[in-house]
């Protein structure tokens, strides 16, 4: 920019159209262009000009360009900026386009238009930085004082912007090297304008107009950044204050005294040192305790870590290091409150109390965990409460299930963000004794993943040799887990890790039988529910026969669950009809009439209520007791859902029942067998493990080799059963993997049953392993399995030999409903499981097929 120095531009210039900015002299603008008219001067102008005076154009402002090209010239401004091209960019996204960088030379004025494509050219006059106008200062002498005041102003703006920033520094330095008359244009394009001020000042051509334009456009700016300033200064001043609230504190300002300031000052901290030297924490956690708070008193608050310590600090003070509860245990009080929470259980309350015995009699025990296994619903969790009950102590409940992490057991370090404690110090930190009851609930479903196992935590805060000197990561003390009585629970061991399950003593908690299951009922579960509910045995009655129809035919389970929560739901609709009731004191209730009258029909006689006369009066509330018959089950629970179904499957041959073990207590498991043409190929669905599968292979492998002896045959008549024959074997509830090897003499039943035509016994399940030479061998959860056959009401049982002895533990009533059958090989499991026995009638058909 040639500025304090005369300009010469050509008389002929061709112009470009700005529609949204305005180029005053001595200012640089960036421009797009994308109209045609532009676009041509761009490319055969400035693209392609090779001298200085060809990148001189015209900028017109305030005229937009028609975006056609046949589109007539539209009026153009009549002042416009000479300018030099510095630079142009092309581009073709989003549409092509230049970007030119121009700077402002002089102002002119069209004279008149030249041409007007492919871009207008127009013969101009130049209106300043001629020759006569710069040399000998004429008009700074004229202008004076104008000239003058402008300076001073634009002086006073730039100084009040922050002269460390390099371009203000430079600009303050331009206005003492610049010409006077070149400043009114630069200022006005630095200075907060709108176009229409500057097109205002481009039109005035007199340097004296110009001057007068520009100073209210000045002023307006100082008062602008005098008004920033202020409220900046004022936000700055109360962050001030903020920051300064504590040290005036500290000296001793205003009302507060010395003695409260210095209480309030040292506070928390103080406090917490306090706490931590009057805790009965051990030695070495007081020592990392004390180290801590002296960092902390040297920390700023604003540190995150600061709120990490004094987290840390506070969960060490809060632990329980040297609270506990004095136990009272009695033995025949414990004897006592396990019989009165628990109904049957023998073997479990035995063993509970051998265990208590032995912790009166030596006050350290150090012997191994208890852990309960045995199906959900059965009692495990409240046997756990009731000992922490019949000690006295404090019970807690830590879930395991799903835990994947070690630094859930143990704890994360503290360099961690988020880092907390582990579970078994956060339980410490909720009951606030060393000494409560720990119910790990579920070890069996304990997890690994890459954040390590949770398993191999557990065995240091199980094993009594280590658990004195625990030490979570968070805490990084040790903590004496000693005094901590640990059970535990599962469904099944064979999840359980062994080196876990080598620290614990394992006992199974087997389900109940129906009988169990009534009393239970009666003397537990509807008296706790009616409690919840508000209610009394004078507003609701159920018998026992309508608690039998609960369990058999809106439940399947080994424990009592589904059968408090059926039991739950009871009780709510019965209590909406007494609330009813209570309001409805003249309106007779005709649907709790008909109730009343089904009820009758089914009460047995000992559960007949007395309470219900015949003579009931219509105009009086429900009757009370309201009493549940299996009229009212179905209005309340809904259809029954499960029925009676087992012999109406039984009703072809190829089927046999089979007993299952699962985790959630045994079940009683159909296997279904169908033959079809094909080339001797088994199939096998149901979601089958290899151990089944294998059974399956040697089911059909002893079969075929005993075929002649009890006269089996494919369709055709021939002995080798696969002879053109596929077979298929079906396992239903196929959604459920099934595996074990128990299922081996129910396939050969079944496929016995298929390939003589006839039927299996309805009323028969079995269970047991084979071999090939056909015998056949023990299998586990012969009590679960029992009670499933008894809960499904089956008569016989077909069980290994040498199970025997896992009979005992059956109960006695559950015995007598049932018939055992003992074999040792498959001969005695076929004849057992077939009316008349099996190789006997085969081979009297045979006969009678070929007289
Ligand atoms: P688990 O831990 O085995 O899954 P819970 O201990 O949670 O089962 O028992 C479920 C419910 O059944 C509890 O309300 C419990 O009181 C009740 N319950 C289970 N068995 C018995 C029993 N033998 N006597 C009394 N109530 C029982």
């Amino acid at each position: 920019m040639a500025a304090g120095s005369a300009i010469q531009i050509p008389t002929r210039l061709p112009l470009l159209l700005t529609h949204e900015s305005v180029l005053l002299p001595g200012s640089t603008m960036r421009t797009s262009v994308d109209s045609p008219r532009n676009m041509q001067l761009v490319r055969s102008r400035l693209l392609k000009g090779t001298s200085l005076r060809s990148t001189i154009i015209g900028v017109i402002p305030n005229t937009s360009d028609p975006t056609s090209d046949c589109d007539d010239l539209p009026n153009l401004h009549r002042i416009g900026t000479a300018a030099l091209a510095v630079q142009v960019v092309g581009s073709n996204w989003p549409k092509p386009h230049y970007t030119l960088l121009v700077t402002g030379l002089c102002r002119f004025q069209v004279l008149q238009l030249l041409k007007e494509k492919p871009y207008p050219v127009a013969e101009v006059q130049q209106l300043d930085r001629l020759e006569q106008f710069t040399n000998g200062h004429k008009s700074e002498e004229e202008l004076g004082e104008l000239s003058e005041q402008f300076y001073k102003y634009a002086v006073q703006l730039v100084e009040m912007l922050d002269m460390s920033v390099p371009a203000v520094a430079k600009l303050r330095r331009l206005l003492d090297n610049l010409p006077r008359e070149a400043l009114p244009d630069i200022l006005t394009s630095i200075i907060r304008t709108t176009n229409q001020e500057k097109l205002q000042i481009l039109d005035a051509v007199r340097l004296e107009e110009r001057f007068k334009m520009t100073i209210p456009l000045l002023v307006r700016q100082i008062e602008g950044l005098k008004l920033l300033q202020k409220t900046r200064k004022s936000k700055q001043d109360d962050d001030k204050r903020v920051v300064t609230i504590r040290p005036n504190r500290r000296i001793g300002h205003g009302s507060i005294t010395e003695d409260e300031e210095e209480e309030e000052d040292h506070d928390d901290v103080v406090m917490l040192e306090k706490k931590i030297r009057t805790s009965s924490m051990s030695e070495q956690a007081l020592k990392v305790c004390l180290k801590e708070i002296k960092r902390l008193k040297k920390m700023p608050q604003s540190m995150p870590e600061y709120a990490l310590t004094r987290n840390y600090l506070e969960l060490m003070v809060e632990l329980p290091w040297n609270k506990s509860t004095k136990d009272r245990l009695e033995i025949r009080a414990a004897r006592i409150v396990l019989d009165n929470d628990h109904y049957a259980m023998e073997k479990l309350k035995k063993r509970v109390l051998e265990y208590l015995a032995v912790r009166q009699l030596k006050n350290n025990l150090k012997g191994p965990i208890l852990c309960f296994v045995g199906p959900p619903g059965v009692g495990k969790t409240s046997v756990g409460r009731s000992i922490a009950k019949t000690l006295g102590r404090e019970f807690h409940r830590i879930a395991l299930g799903g835990v994947c992490d070690q630094s859930d057991i143990r704890g994360h370090r503290r360099t961690y963000v988020g880092s907390m404690p582990g579970r078994i110090i956060n339980g410490l930190k909720t009951v606030g004794v060393n000494n409560p009851v720990f119910l790990l609930d579920e070890v069996d479903k304990l997890a690994k993943s890459l954040q390590g196992d949770p398993a191999a935590a557990l065995l240091e805060v199980l094993d009594p040799e280590q658990n004195h000197s625990f030490t979570d990561h968070y805490l990084n003390v040790a903590f004496d887990l000693s005094q901590v009585l640990f059970i535990a629970t599962a469904n099944t061991t064979a999840t359980i890790p062994p080196a876990l399950l080598d620290r614990m003593e394992v006992i199974q908690v087997p389900g109940y039988t129906q009988e169990e299951k009534i009393q239970i009922a009666h003397r537990h579960l509807i008296p706790k529910q009616l409690e919840q509910h508000g209610l009394t045995p004078q507003q609701i009655q159920i018998p026992q026969v309508t608690t039998l129809g609960i369990i058999t035919r809106y439940t399947r389970e080994a424990g009592v669950r589904a059968l408090d929560r059926k039991l739950g739901a009871i009780c709510r609709a019965v209590a909406v009809k007494v609330a009813e009731g209570q309001h409805k004191e003249a309106k007779p209730d005709r649907a709790e009439m008909g109730e009343e009258e089904d009820c009758k029909e089914h009460v047995t006689e000992d559960s007949k209520p007395e309470s219900i006369s015949d003579t009931a009066d219509l105009a009086l509330p429900p009757e009370m007791p309201i009493l549940i018959d299996f009229h009212a089950l179905k209005d309340i629970l809904g259809p029954p859902m499960y029925d009676m179904e087992v012999s109406e499957r039984l009703n072809q041959p190829g089927v046999a029942i089979g007993l299952a073990w699962t985790p959630l207590g045994g079940e009683i498991m159909f296997v279904e067998a169908s033959r079809m043409d094909g080339e001797g190929q088994l199939t096998l669905t149901g979601q089958l493990g290899d151990v089944m599968k294998e059974s399956a292979h040697l089911a059909i492998s002893w079969l075929r080799s005993n075929a002649k002896r009890y006269q089996l045959t494919n369709a055709s008549g021939s002995f080798d059963l696969l002879d053109n024959t596929d077979i298929h074997l079906h396992f239903p509830a196929g959604a459920v993997t099934k595996d074990g090897p128990s299922a081996g003499v129910t396939i050969v039943t079944c496929l016995a049953s298929l390939f003589s035509g006839r039927l299996v016994c309805s009323d028969v399940a079995m269970t047991g392993e084979i071999t090939l030479r056909g015998l056949v061998l023990p299998v586990g959860g012969i009590k679960d399995k029992v009670l499933a056959a008894h809960r499904a009401g089956l008569k016989r049982i077909i069980i290994p030999q040498r199970n025997e002895k896992d009979l005992e533990e059956i109960a006695e009533h559950v015995r007598q409903d049932l018939t055992f059958v003992l074999a040792g090989c498959l001969d005695e499991v076929l004849n057992a499981a077939f009316d008349g026995g099996f190789a006997v009638k085969a081979r009297l058909e045979h006969l009678n097929s070929k007289l």
